[in-house]
């Protein structure tokens, strides 16, 4: 019999709806429905066609655990795991196949080895976004309590954690503050560092119909020219430049005052030094930008953008083309500042919308999977390291084991070279995954675990809204939360659920004020719709309607002086690059996310782009002289990669994906990152080139 059964897409922050057709326990075809909420009877290739990573022969459908380290742990095991060690049968020539039962005992003694040996603070978890909410919770209440460990971190570190840390001190909340469709109730969107169409399909579809309907104008600033932008203006801006370009439109709105005095009046504070600070700094001013070669023209865009979005009802979207620089966060400020000023925030049709990335990323930070953040973003008894600090940790001999779930931090983190020898220092690494990825073969213990589609979860999309998701086939393998559980009553036994509505139940009481409302029974019957967080009685479309979330209910201006002028400096005296020199900026393409768990394994999409592959301008390419190339920084080299031409780059400029680990397109980034949060620097990279 054929089945038709409702679920959420595993990929990207859209969080569209699914509906997975089913037989005999496989996915026949995954489609949208037309009534469909978010997806509007629509999906990208990732939902319609990345399905089959679920039925794939490389999946790790046991637990297994690295000979080495039965060889390394044997003299010291307990005689009961002794006896049981010399029973395991072999797997692979590097691993043993390995009991459940037998592995979460062997976890939960060598986790409590370590623990005593070298304290508490001696482990870390390193949590994923592809996983449900119950999971995060459940981890980040592993390592908190059944470690004692303060040291949580998750993917958020490598993308949208500017966006939180820039929004919430501003106005309460990190997070999205209207419903997607408001885009069918704006007059006018600004788009800046997001390549749309390729990230976040679903929302381009929309912003694609209301440019073509003409109900939106449309602005998109990049440092490139994409796809979305044929549907509005364009402004391509120098590298480096988001900070200063923000406060060039908020020097305009400020001087030609343009800004909205009475929801300044009433809803904000701090803007008389704002205005101050702005109107007196020589950067603000956009007639800098005529000195500056091959970026003239901004000098008179950049105004008419800011006109625009002061004078009409606006909506801002963003994504790591803002958060991974140097000052992203500061950036994200001056986003929250444009709508400050102009009252473009708590309306319909306006609003403040970064493009998380994962399908599950919000619900991850939601949940508490952050150092510094406990679950409902309460404070934490302890404050933890972040992960690029967690790294130095572990070359210090401090960080002795760590926790992975569902995150390959051995690929899709920056400075690959430090991670590889940092993680050489771990007496233990234990990993939750789907496929032998790059942490997985780091692992000493590995447990493989339900995906999304074959379990029950809540997942939370880029627009708050929490999605109670259902398997679409049935898999003997545990979830990611029953693992954490089960590892957890050996050592202390105080982790007593039996199912994820179990989980769910505590997990939505502890993200009290978001999710409290949010029960499995109201998130079943508003499957299709699902449910935006703060939830109670009724969900919450558009946030800071009366006040905004901060405890004054004021929202907050600090100014933030742009500081990367040598970058600019550079520009304005035309430094001519030396022969093999260019800027690097990566980014993905819509057939895989990010580190490519998933997309890899699916023939489907993996068929279409198996390669990593450098974009160059056609000047460039003639330059460069060859179609096969290798980048080098000081931290180390790329593999030899294609290099092709396009009409989309300025000269001076590469670009490249990051999805496959062979390519080694991380080993080249260092540790330069957002000043303030430590999210890498990805999107802006001096690079050598050697052709190859
Ligand atoms: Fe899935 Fe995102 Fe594509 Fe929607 S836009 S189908 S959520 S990958």
């Amino acid at each position: 019999m054929i089945a038709d059964i409702n679920s959420v897409c595993t990929y990207c922050g859209v969080g569209c709806d699914i509906t997975g057709q089913v037989q005999d326990n496989k996915i026949l075809k995954i489609y949208a429905q037309n009534d469909g909420y978010v997806s509007q009877g629509k999906l990208c290739i990732k939902g319609a066609k990345g399905f089959d990573f679920v039925h794939s022969e490389q999946r790790i459908r046991n637990t297994r655990v690295k000979k080495s380290f039965i060889e390394k742990n044997f003299d010291e095991m307990p005689r009961e795991l002794k006896a049981r060690a010399k029973t395991l049968k072999d797997f692979d020539e590097e691993y043993f196949e390995t009991p459940y039962e037998f592995t979460t005992s062997l976890a939960a003694w060598k986790l409590s080895e370590i623990k005593e040996k070298y304290g508490r603070h001696s482990f870390c978890g390193m949590g994923g976004a592809r996983t449900s909410c119950e999971s995060s919770y459940m981890f980040q209440k592993f390592v908190r309590e059944g470690m004692d460990s303060p040291h949580v971190d998750c993917c958020a570190r490598v993308c949208h954690s500017p966006s939180l840390k820039g929004m919430k001190p501003l106005i309460g909340e990190g997070a999205a503050t209207n419903p997607f469709d408001d885009i069918y109730k704006t007059e006018n969107i600004i788009i800046m560092g997001s390549n749309t169409t390729e990230a976040h399909p679903i929302v381009s579809n929309r912003i694609i119909k209301a440019s073509k309907a003409k109900t939106a104008e449309v602005t998109v600033i990049d440092v490139r020219n994409i796809q979305i932008g044929k549907y509005g203006k364009e402004l391509v801006i120098p590298y480096e430049a988001n900070l200063l370009v923000l406060n060039m439109m908020a020097y305009v709105i400020l001087s030609e005052k343009l800004y909205d005095n009475k929801f300044i009046d009433s809803r904000c504070e701090g803007f008389e030094e704002y205005k101050e600070s702005i109107l007196n700094d020589p950067y603000a001013n956009p007639q800098f930008l005529r000195s500056i070669k091959g970026y003239e023209e901004l000098a008179d865009q950049i105004p008419e953008v800011a006109r625009q979005y002061a004078n009409k009802k606006s909506m801002f979207f963003w994504g790591l083309g803002i958060t991974e620089h140097l000052d992203g966060s500061f950036a994200v400020m001056a986003i929250v500042h444009l709508a400050l000023l102009t009252g473009n925030i708590g309306k319909e049709g306006t609003g403040l919308m970064p493009l998380r990335g994962q399908n599950n990323v919000q619900g991850a930070c939601d949940t508490g999977c952050l150092p510094y953040f406990d679950p409902d973003y309460a404070t934490p008894k302890e404050i933890g390291l972040m992960t690029p600090e967690l790294i130095d940790e572990m070359l210090k001999d401090n960080i002795k084991a760590m926790y992975v779930m569902g995150e390959d931090i051995a690929h899709i983190h920056p400075n690959q070279n430090k991670i590889h020898k940092a993680l050489e220092h771990l007496e233990l690494i234990i990993s939750n995954e789907l496929f032998m990825n790059e942490i997985s073969k780091k692992a000493d213990i590995v447990f493989g675990v339900k995906s999304a589609y074959e379990k029950t979860g809540v997942y939370v999309n880029a627009m708050r809204r929490l999605h109670l998701s259902q398997p679409l086939v049935e898999s003997d393998l545990p979830d990611d939360w029953e693992v954490l559980r089960d590892i957890e009553n050996k050592i202390n036994g105080e982790f007593i659920y039996e199912t994820s509505e179990d989980v769910w139940n505590e997990t939505k009481e502890k993200v009290y004020s978001r999710f409290h409302g949010a029960t499995y029974h109201k998130l079943s019957k508003n499957r299709n719709r699902g449910m935006q967080w703060p939830i109670t009685k009724e969900d919450t479309p558009i946030l800071h309607l009366e006040e905004f979330r901060t405890e004054s209910g004021k929202g907050y201006f600090q100014y933030h002086q742009y500081k990367l002028r040598e970058q600019i400096e550079k520009l304005v005296k035309d430094i001519p690059f030396e022969k093999n020199e260019f800027y690097l900026t990566t980014g993905r393409t819509i057939v895989h996310y990010n580190n490519s768990a998933q997309t890899r394994h699916s023939d489907a999409l993996n068929s279409r782009y198996d390669k990593d592959v450098v974009l160059a301008s056609k000047e460039d390419f003639e330059r460069i002289g060859s179609d096969q190339i290798i980048m080098k920084t000081q931290y180390g080299e790329t593999a030899i990669l294609p290099v092709k031409y396009t009409s989309k780059i300025k000269p001076g400029t590469l670009f490249t994906t990051f999805h496959h680990p062979e390519s080694k397109i991380n080993y080249i980034f260092g540790d330069e990152a957002d000043e303030l949060i430590l999210t890498a620097r990805f999107k802006s990279l001096r690079v050598e080139v050697e052709s190859a």
